[in-house]
């Protein structure tokens, strides 16, 4: 019997990484090891309870990151921007992990990534545009390798983007897409595509796949929610990206020149190429039908 293939998982812990061990688990011809900086953390003794190997390793520490994946067929590489919202920080955490596949003669990487967009005349998008050096960096590197590119997460709006109380039973959705369509994603479905991926990576060597399981307009997002969320009643702010960038929490300039950017170019994203790789991606409608309680639970 051909022995299995391990795969190193960074970000194993958290959300798209979570999905990406937990789906690759499925696959009896591959082995899951999991990076995290905390092996006694909650995060990583739940992957044990599966029987996933931990490995301690820091993106911030190159000399931790060659025994993480020496020895190991694939490798799945995701970046935190948000931990210290600092591109340079990201994008050398990012040549770290790569130098680290290379060195180890990774077979296949598949990375995290988005579009870099500088010079696509909007704001600076910060959180993106150091992933997409870190695509650059790996392009250049000649390693074999596959970039998922991850839409907006259906799981923001119950995070980062809760529709918010106005009245009662009346709520309010803020996303500054204008009457452009918005792609997204449940970031459980993340995982499926990249255990895909790994089964075949000839066939996706130096591709960028848009993943999104739903393309819809704000509008849209409304109308399902209050579907599925009755009696509460949504509606579209109709934010604009400038009004957008003005408000106060961090990170606000750089969402609202990532939704004027994503207005600008509107087919950046593939439902269909996700639903081959993942069928059972979920539709919008399907996940805020299955999320019901959680919704409710953020907008109390
Ligand atoms: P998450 O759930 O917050 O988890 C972060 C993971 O990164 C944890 O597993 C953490 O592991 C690991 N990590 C952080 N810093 C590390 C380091 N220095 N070395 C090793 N591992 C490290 O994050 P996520 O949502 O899966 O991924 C975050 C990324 O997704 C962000 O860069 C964001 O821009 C991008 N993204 C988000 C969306 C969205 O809609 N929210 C869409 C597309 C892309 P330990 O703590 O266990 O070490």
């Amino acid at each position: 019997m051909a022995s299995k293939k391990i795969i190193v998982v960074f970000g194993a812990t958290g959300a798209q990484g979570g999905g990406v061990a937990r789906a690759l688990l499925q696959n009896p011809s591959f082995v899951v090891r999991a990076v995290t900086r905390n092996p006694d953390g909650k995060g990583a003794q739940e992957l044990k309870k599966l029987k996933i190997d931990i490995v301690k390793a820091d993106l911030d520490d190159i000399g931790s990151l060659h025994k993480a994946v020496s020895g190991a067929y694939g490798c799945f590489l995701v970046t935190n921007y948000w931990e210290y919202m600092d591109a340079n920080r990201e994008l050398q955490q990012g040549k770290n992990g790569v130098d680290a596949c290379k060195a180890a003669g990774i077979k296949h990487l598949v990375f995290s990534g988005i579009e870099n967009t500088e010079g696509s005349g909007v704001g600076p998008v910060p959180h993106f545009d150091g992933k997409g050096k870190i695509e650059a960096y790996i392009q250049k590197s000649g390693i074999s390798y596959t970039s998922t590119r991850v839409s907006f997460y259906s799981e923001n709006f119950l995070s980062f983007f809760p529709p918010k109380k106005i009245a009662e039973d009346k709520y309010a959705v803020s996303i500054a897409m204008g009457n452009k369509p918005l792609f997204v994603i449940s970031v459980n479905d993340v995982g499926q595509c990249v255990a895909e991926i790994f089964k075949d990576p000839s066939k996706y060597n130096g591709k960028m796949l848009g993943l999104a399981g739903d393309k819809l307009t704000v509008d849209q997002v409304c109308a399902t929610f209050s579907k599925h969320l009755k009696p509460k009643k949504f509606e579209n702010t109709k934010i604009s990206h400038e009004e957008f960038a003005k408000l106060t929490f961090p990170g606000a300039a750089d969402l609202a020149h990532m939704f004027h950017f994503y207005q600008l170019k509107e087919n950046l994203r593939d439902v269909e190429l996700t639903k081959k790789l993942n069928p059972k991606a979920l539709s919008f409608d399907a996940w805020v039908q299955a999320n019901k309680d959680k919704l409710n639970q953020v907008m109390k």
